[in-house]
């Protein structure tokens, strides 16, 4: 007897686990433990505090996979790293304390920074912890850490090393609210409604030409105009020159492919910038460079008398000063597309700076991409789409405060751009000065000794500190690396792809983008073997979950509703990775419905079970057990291909099957009689079977409801440690035969108990026996034992068709048509009916419309619809006998 509770009672199961497996060593991750690895490069989310359902997707996804592979004997590491640099932390930080980030010094901001920060992470691993995660957390990783970011700098060295970092003045995206450059993956287009303006500018020694922009604005900034080379409206006009109004600069007209000749006139004006079309333009032809807006989004002194004005404002105001000049031919509303900074939403301008660069090499990050299993495949399309529409090199410097800085120095003297060793990172180029001393270009200023001395003061040599700082993602692109162990444990040269890559898809052209991107470059290896895809997850109503709509399901609610258990299944139900999941309460409670069931499965097992069951040897095992053993090893290989598969639906579907209606339902029920009643061999063969399918059921269902399963676990004999460190379940019972006999075994069962039941009979209740006819061809060998038991008759096995016949016993009159008609002789004519043979009245009945019945010495025709036979089976024998149709044949039921 196992000492299992009555109940399921998750709230306790739960916070015990989590506390047990806090304090212990179950997931950590051991090398030395087994000859195969497998590594998860684990998306290290951004601290917003708030770990909401859709992080709750892709993780247990990660946990489902991390948990699958420790039960296959490979040693995991499933680590939690945290993003945490960035912009939105900056914006929250000036929030939460009322300040701007220049009220600080930069030292000061960052440890606001960092400390709100692990508050927020704090917050995010209790939800994890709740929702049964089993992270490593001795590999716990902070991109905000020196540790971390020093290898950030150190990936940054490497590839400068090697040409593929770089400085240069380019055009890049701006915000001029952040006040930062942003990488074109930072770049949202949004629709919104404009103003299309049909401007004339003045012919010099030419005719007037008239163009349409929606962005007067940029007419300071007018270089050029282009007009499509086939277009006839401009045939002689290449090469005339215009003068732009109010601003007077001249240009001159080029013909270009790229001019849509659709679009307003035909004619466009080419600023320094407009989009990137213009930067195109400008490299082409040569054109000058007359920037016309700031940094902070407002017109500077190239625009003369509308200098300071605002982006917005000086959009109105030079369109009315156009108009006053009566150079304004016309304007109309006109929907464009425009890009918008990811954070705040404002529209992103061209700004020429000198930036720090990374280059993007297309073909190696397809090849790197090409050799990943993408799951589901369609995501390798979005990448490759993604990376064949790069134009530029991505930017990697940001204007901002919380970030990794840039480890290099510039030389006051000459302008050289010093980049730090490998070796002296981590290290912030405004608090130390390089190693290198004197400038290598120059030769001027400090020794390193000098240099480094004096408190490190960077005023004091001739070396002024990069106040630039990275694009986060060059912190997280190097994940697989830091990981794998690098720069401590390996070299870049030593690098092996890791195994999974999880992630949601709306960051392929970020985090998938640029991780190839830089292990490809670092390495030359793909990051990962695989790399898993997740979808979003729907509110309840099947719309985006969205606070303003109401729809919003938080873990925390939905544990408490049933439990991390029942969420964990819902999840893993709602649809084959890579596809959107619509949160469904029915699921979840689904799910907690079939965890009490599984309580009572194991429940009842434990009753027979004690701590010698385990060892059961040459068990006698009946067709039952042999079915059900058959069942489970079917189930245990079908389980682990759909779980290799990523088929995390598809494999929790299956295990619930087969506990919930082969194991319950069926078998549990069959041996009921055996168990109670059968002799001890034979109470040892079904002990013994339910044992190997239990202990097999909740290995495998650990990976999706660890907390239940580990409590069963601790209750089974036999068992040693965490359910979560056992072995995958192997069993090796296949029998063909068995599983033919059991079907039919179990439908028998099933049949006649529904019959018993549908007939207001005990389940109980006595037969006096029960034959089976089997169909020819089908396999009428069976073991009748439990058969016999369960339905409480001796059981008979006969091939062929059963020599049943239908007769009638009986015959019913229509007292509504007989009454009216036979009026005082009705009851007589009645009588009659109730007489005759009804044999022979249904012989009538088949012969014709009339029937006619003797009654009192007199015929009486009665028409045929006025009466019903009942008819009954009989045997050969003549005895009475209940027929059921099986999928083999007969079941005679003899009463
Ligand atoms: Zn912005
Ligand atoms: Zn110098």
């Amino acid at each position: 007897m196992t000492n299992i509770p009555d109940s399921y009672d998750p709230d306790r199961i739960e916070s015990n686990w989590q506390d047990e497996w806090q304090d212990s060593d179950v997931y950590e991750f051991d090398p030395s433990d087994s000859d195969t690895q497998y590594v998860i490069d684990t998306p290290p989310p951004y601290p917003s505090g708030n770990l909401h359902l859709g992080h709750g997707l892709g993780w247990s996804y990660i946990d489902f996979s991390a948990r699958f592979h420790r039960l296959q004997g490979d040693a995991v590491l499933f680590p939690q790293g945290w993003d945490c640099h960035g912009l939105p932390t900056e914006v929250k930080v000036e929030e939460v304390n009322d300040i701007h980030r220049t009220d600080v010094s930069n030292e000061e901001f960052r440890d606001l920074c960092v400390e709100w920060t692990n508050a927020r992470i704090e917050e995010m691993k209790q939800t994890m912890r709740e929702l049964g995660f089993s992270q490593d957390w001795s590999a716990e990783y902070r991109t905000m850490d020196p540790e971390y970011w020093g290898q950030t700098q150190e990936s940054f060295v490497e590839m400068a090393d090697d040409d593929m970092v770089y400085r240069d003045e380019h055009p890049v995206n701006w915000c001029p609210r952040c006040e930062t450059a942003i990488a074109d993956a930072e770049v949202e287009n949004v629709d919104r409604s404009g103003t299309l303006y049909y401007v004339t500018f003045e012919g010099v020694g030419n005719d007037d030409i008239e163009i349409a922009t929606t962005r007067p604005e940029l007419l300071a900034a007018c270089v050029g105009m282009a007009v499509d080379p086939d277009d006839e409206r401009f045939a002689d006009r290449v090469g005339d020159t215009f003068e732009v109004p109010l601003f007077g600069q001249e240009v001159e007209l080029v013909a270009d492919d790229d001019v849509d000749p659709e679009f307003g006139t035909g004619a466009v004006m080419i600023c320094t910038f407009g989009d990137k079309q213009d930067v195109d333009w400008w490299a082409e032809y040569d054109f000058d460079l007359r920037p016309v807006f700031t940094e902070d989004g407002h017109l500077n002194e190239n625009a003369g008398e509308f200098e300071g004005l605002s982006i917005d404002d000086a959009k109105d105001e030079i369109a009315d000063a156009l108009d006053d000049e009566g150079v304004l031919v016309d304007s109309e509303p006109t929907e464009q597309s425009v890009g918008a900074c990811w954070r705040c939403d404002t529209p992103i301008e061209i700004l020429s700076k000198e930036q720090w660069f990374v280059e993007v090499d297309q073909d190696l990050i397809l090849e790197k991409a090409d050799d990943v299993e993408w799951i589901p495949e369609h995501m390798h399309d979005r990448l490759v789409d993604w990376t064949e529409s790069m134009e530029w090199d991505w930017v990697i410097s940001r204007q901002r405060v919380f970030a990794t800085p840039i480890p290099a120095w510039e030389c006051r003297d000459c302008g050289y751009w010093h980049i730090a060793s490998a070796a002296e990172c981590p290290v912030d180029p405004n608090e130390e000065s390089p190693a290198v001393g004197e400038c290598p270009e120059c030769g001027s200023g400090a020794t390193p000794e000098e240099s480094r001395g004096a408190g490190g003061e960077a005023a004091e040599t001739n070396w002024r500190g990069e106040t630039d700082v990275m694009d986060t993602w060059m912190d997280s692109s190097i994940t697989p690396l830091h990981i794998s162990g690098w720069p401590q444990d390996i070299d870049l040269d030593d690098f092996e792809p890791v195994d999974l890559r999880p992630q949601g898809h709306d960051i392929i052209r970020t985090w998938a983008f640029y991780t190839l991107l830089r292990t490809g470059a670092l390495t030359d290896e793909k990051p990962w073997d695989d790399i898993l895809v997740n979808g979003m997850v729907f509110g309840p109503d099947g719309n985006k979950m969205s606070k303003s709509r109401g729809n919003v399901v938080e873990p925390d609610e939905a544990i408490e509703e049933y439990s991390a258990d029942a969420v964990r299944q819902a999840l893993a139900l709602g649809g084959r990775p890579g596809s959107d999941v619509q949160f469904q309460w029915k699921e979840v409670k689904s799910a907690s419905r079939f965890l009490t069931k599984l309580w009572n499965i194991v429940k009842f097992a434990g009753g027979h079970f004690d701590e010698d069951t385990p060892d059961i040897a040459d068990p006698a095992y009946r067709d039952a057990d042999r079915w059900i053993l058959s069942e489970l090893t079917r189930v245990a290989d079908e389980v682990e291909a759909e779980m290799e598969a990523y088929r995390f639906d598809a494999a929790l579907r299956r295990l619930r099957e087969f506990a919930w209606e082969d194991l319950a339902d069926d078998y549990v029920e069959l041996v009921k009689g055996r168990l109670y009643n059968g002799r001890p061999g034979e109470r040892a063969a079904a002990e013994k079977t339910l044992y190997t399918a239990v202990t097999s059921v909740v290995r495998m269902l650990s990976v999706f409801s660890p907390h239940v399963t580990e409590e069963i676990w601790q209750h089974l004999p036999g068992t040693e440690g965490s359910v979560h460190n056992a072995a995958w379940p192997d069993p090796d019972y296949l029998d063909e035969d068995a599983e033919v006999a059991g079907r039919h075994i179990a439908e028998t069962a099933s049949e006649v108990r529904a019959w018993k039941s549908e007939s207001g009979m005990p389940l109980n209740e006595d037969l006096d026996r029960v034959e089976l006819y089997f169909e020819p061809g089908q396999n009428g060998k069976l073991d009748t034992y439990d058969l016999s038991e369960t339905v409480n008759a001796p059981i008979k096995l006969v091939e062929g068709r059963p020599d049943v016949e239908l007769v009638p016993v009986d015959v019913d009159g229509d007292e509504s048509e007989i009454g009216p008609e036979f009026r005082s002789e009705a009851g007589a004519v009645l009588q009659g009916i109730e007489a005759a043979d009804p044999a022979e009245i249904q012989a009538q009945i088949h012969s014709g419309d009339t029937v006619t019945v003797e009654a009192a010495g007199e015929s009486y025709d009665l028409d045929a619809d006025w009466l019903s036979v009942d008819e009954e089976y009989r045997a050969e024998s003549g005895e009475e006998v209940t027929v059921l149709e099986a999928s083999f044949g007969t079941i005679l039921i003899y009463e």
